[in-house]
């Protein structure tokens, strides 16, 4: 899955603000993404993003 700047992303895991919807803030060898709920970020590599990815919310693929 190729994600974009601004792409929405729900996790599988809540997030423990209980938020599940996370927006890519950082693209390249490490992804960042913001938690809509809370607002924390938090830095995952490509390979640990995509195990927690359920679906995309929003964007193209
Ligand atoms: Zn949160």
């Amino acid at each position: 899955m190729q994600l974009k700047l601004g792409d929405k992303i729900e996790t599988k895991k809540p997030h423990p603000c209980g938020g599940k919807i996370w927006e890519v803030v950082r693209t390249g060898a490490d992804y960042k993404i913001r938690c809509t709920t809370c607002g924390r970020v938090i830095m995952l590599t490509p390979d640990a993003l995509a195990k927690r990815i359920r679906r995309l919310v929003e964007g193209t693929v």
